[in-house]
Protein backbone atom coordinates (compact mmCIF):
# COMPACT_ATOMS: atom_id res chain seq x y z
CA UNK A 1 0.00 0.00 0.00
CA UNK A 2 0.97 3.29 -0.75
CA UNK A 3 -0.31 7.13 0.38
CA UNK A 4 -0.82 8.95 -3.13
CA UNK A 5 1.07 11.97 -2.85
CA UNK A 6 1.17 13.17 -6.53
CA UNK A 7 1.46 12.34 -10.35
CA UNK A 8 4.90 12.25 -10.38
CA UNK A 9 5.30 9.49 -8.41
CA UNK A 10 3.18 7.93 -10.81
CA UNK A 11 5.09 8.64 -13.98
CA UNK A 12 7.14 5.13 -14.21
CA UNK A 13 4.11 3.09 -13.47
CA UNK A 14 1.77 4.96 -15.56
CA UNK A 15 4.25 4.02 -18.79
CA UNK A 16 4.67 0.82 -18.20
CA UNK A 17 0.97 0.39 -17.83
CA UNK A 18 1.03 1.87 -21.23
CA UNK A 19 3.37 -0.52 -22.72
CA UNK A 20 1.56 -3.60 -21.31
CA UNK A 21 -1.84 -2.33 -21.44
CA UNK A 22 -3.34 -4.45 -18.65
CA UNK A 23 -7.26 -4.91 -18.25
CA UNK A 24 -9.04 -3.02 -16.25
CA UNK A 25 -12.46 -3.93 -14.75
CA UNK A 26 -14.64 -1.97 -12.35
CA UNK A 27 -15.63 -3.82 -9.69
CA UNK A 28 -17.31 -0.57 -8.13
CA UNK A 29 -16.17 3.19 -6.85
CA UNK A 30 -12.87 2.44 -5.49
CA UNK A 31 -12.48 -1.10 -6.13
CA UNK A 32 -10.41 -2.79 -9.41
CA UNK A 33 -9.54 -5.79 -11.19
CA UNK A 34 -6.31 -5.43 -13.27
CA UNK A 35 -4.58 -8.42 -15.23
CA UNK A 36 -1.32 -8.83 -14.41
CA UNK A 37 1.11 -11.49 -15.28
CA UNK A 38 -0.05 -13.86 -12.84
CA UNK A 39 -3.88 -13.58 -13.29
CA UNK A 40 -6.08 -10.58 -11.86
CA UNK A 41 -5.01 -8.43 -9.15
CA UNK A 42 -7.70 -6.52 -7.10
CA UNK A 43 -6.46 -2.67 -6.72
CA UNK A 44 -8.54 -0.46 -3.48
CA UNK A 45 -8.52 2.72 -4.19
CA UNK A 46 -9.50 5.68 -0.90
CA UNK A 47 -9.48 7.63 1.51
CA UNK A 48 -8.51 6.81 4.88
CA UNK A 49 -9.56 8.33 7.82
CA UNK A 50 -6.73 11.50 7.80
CA UNK A 51 -7.91 12.59 4.50
CA UNK A 52 -4.74 10.43 2.80
CA UNK A 53 -5.20 8.93 -0.40
CA UNK A 54 -4.30 5.64 -0.50
CA UNK A 55 -3.77 2.37 -2.60
CA UNK A 56 -3.73 -1.09 -2.43
CA UNK A 57 -2.73 -3.52 -4.79
CA UNK A 58 -2.81 -7.45 -4.02
CA UNK A 59 0.31 -7.88 -6.36
CA UNK A 60 3.82 -8.75 -4.72
CA UNK A 61 5.53 -5.67 -5.75
CA UNK A 62 2.41 -3.17 -3.77
CA UNK A 63 3.41 -5.75 -0.40
CA UNK A 64 6.49 -4.03 -0.44
CA UNK A 65 5.45 -0.70 -1.12
CA UNK A 66 6.12 -0.16 -4.49
CA UNK A 67 4.25 1.99 -6.74
CA UNK A 68 3.00 -0.72 -9.57
CA UNK A 69 1.28 -0.59 -12.55
CA UNK A 70 -1.78 -2.22 -11.51
CA UNK A 71 -2.69 0.82 -9.43
CA UNK A 72 -1.33 3.45 -12.11
CA UNK A 73 -3.99 1.56 -14.19
CA UNK A 74 -6.52 1.29 -11.83
CA UNK A 75 -6.01 4.82 -10.85
CA UNK A 76 -6.33 6.76 -14.04
CA UNK A 77 -9.83 4.88 -13.94
CA UNK A 78 -10.52 6.14 -10.39
CA UNK A 79 -9.58 9.84 -10.84
CA UNK A 80 -11.57 10.34 -14.05
CA UNK A 81 -14.76 8.34 -12.19
CA UNK A 82 -13.86 10.94 -9.21
CA UNK A 83 -14.24 13.72 -11.21
CA UNK A 84 -17.40 12.51 -12.53
CA UNK A 85 -18.62 12.15 -9.27
CA UNK A 86 -17.92 15.49 -8.09
CA UNK A 87 -19.17 16.77 -11.16
CA UNK A 88 -22.66 15.49 -10.62
CA UNK A 89 -22.30 16.11 -6.62
ZN1 LIG B 1 0.07 -4.33 -8.27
Amino acid sequence: MFILKGIEQLEKAIAKAKKLRPRVEFDRFGRYSVSGSKGYYKVICRKDERGYKTVACTCKGAEKGLVCYHSAAALSLHIGLARRQQQTA
